[in-house]
């Protein structure tokens, strides 16, 4: 016997539909979204349930109904035959629905995953190795305390989700946290190293580097829970350090850029990479309008002998003269690798030499 398929109530509702011929996706959550950019309602075409990772709201096909229509559920099933016919007789476009992997969850608002981040960065603490590394960077123990570094955690990771959400934390759309094949949430973590908040002009915590222990390349990577179920992905966020002023440093890597501002007292914005721009031109928008005017680069050396970077940085350049920024360079002695071992060198040098 024929049944009820989610999508017959869901084109009956005037609900999205899914797309791609996808068998999972989001759409808003009647019970805690407020708005229809956010969507954390999760349809599932292919089991036929939905649920809610954010609000915990879950059911079938006759739930989903009695939800948006407040039809008691015992009537649910008398009112779907009166509305649409029996289930033999609904015209369904014939379409192949290709399971897809996981889903992303979409990422939550700013406010959630600043405290979310904050109160997660609350519970760890800073390894004495990692501790080290900041003191030779140049930071202070007071430095380290106020820009937030902690070493990322390698066990207990669902108990400190489980404290997290009784606390009242939002884990759905927050990178790197995802649910366990069990259910529970936990936070995405395999590899050891220090975490790095990175923020936005009002210190909130956009989103977490991790600069990883015991690699060469790609030494910082985003916290990020992508292909994981409830999981969500890291969007390439700039950090800023420092009051808005009329002159910025813009620099490459949030490590770097806290380096920097510390020892330097400039305000300087950083960008993940130097290919990665989406998010530097939100960025700049705002700050434009807040009296940001005058833009120094300072990249590191590696822009005089790699194309692949020379080309990204010319197309920086380019934004910021398109976005009619004063823009100039910090040119530094080539035996430094990045500015904050130049700066770094310097203020020794200067320290000796008084
Ligand atoms: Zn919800």
């Amino acid at each position: 016997m024929e049944k009820f398929h989610i999508t017959d109530v869901i084109s009956l509702l005037g609900l999205p539909m899914p797309s791609n011929g996808r068998s999972s996706y989001y759409i808003q959550c009647p019970c805690c979204d407020d708005s229809p950019r956010n969507k954390h309602l999760n349809i599932n075409v292919k089991k036929d349930v939905y649920r809610c990772p954010r609000c915990g709201i879950y059911g079938g096909i006759f739930d989903l109904y009695a939800l948006y229509t407040n039809t008691p559920r015992d009537k649910v099933h008398k009112e779907l035959l009166k509305r649409l016919g029996s289930p033999e007789k609904v015209e369904r476009k014939k379409k192949t629905v290709i399971p897809t992997p996981v889903i992303d969850c979409p990422v939550t608002d700013i406010e959630a995953r600043h405290a979310t981040y904050t109160a997660l960065l609350a519970k760890l603490s800073l390894a004495q190795d990692h501790r080290q590394n900041l003191i030779n960077r140049g930071l202070s123990d007071e430095n380290i305390v106020k820009l937030g570094y902690k070493t990322t955690p390698v066990v207990g990771m669902t108990a400190i989700a489980k404290q997290l959400q009784s606390e009242g934390c939002y884990l759905a759309g927050v990178p790197g946290f995802y649910r366990t094949s069990a259910g529970e949430w936990s936070f995405y973590q395999n590899e050891r190293g220090i975490l790095i908040p990175v923020r936005d002009m009002q210190c909130r915590i956009q989103g977490l580097q991790i600069r990883r222990d015991n690699v060469e390349k790609r030494k910082f990577r985003w916290v990020s829970s992508t292909d994981m179920k409830d999981g969500c992905r890291a969007e390439s966020w700039t950090h800023i350090v420092g009051p808005v002023r009329p002159m910025s440093l813009l620099t490459e890597g949030p490590m770097k850029a806290d380096v920097v501002h510390t020892l330097t007292g400039l305000t300087v914005i950083a960008v993940p990479g130097v290919n990665t721009l989406t998010q530097l031109e939100k960025t700049l928008t705002v700050l434009r309008k807040e009296g940001l005017s005058e833009i120094m680069t300072a990249f590191d050396m590696d822009m005089a002998t790699n194309y692949y970077v020379r080309d990204a940085y010319k197309k920086l350049l380019e934004l910021l003269g398109n976005m009619n920024f004063k823009y100039g360079t910090y040119v530094w002695d080539p035996r430094y690798k990045g500015l904050d071992d130049f700066v770094w060198e310097y203020l020794l040098k200067r320290r000796k030499s008084q």
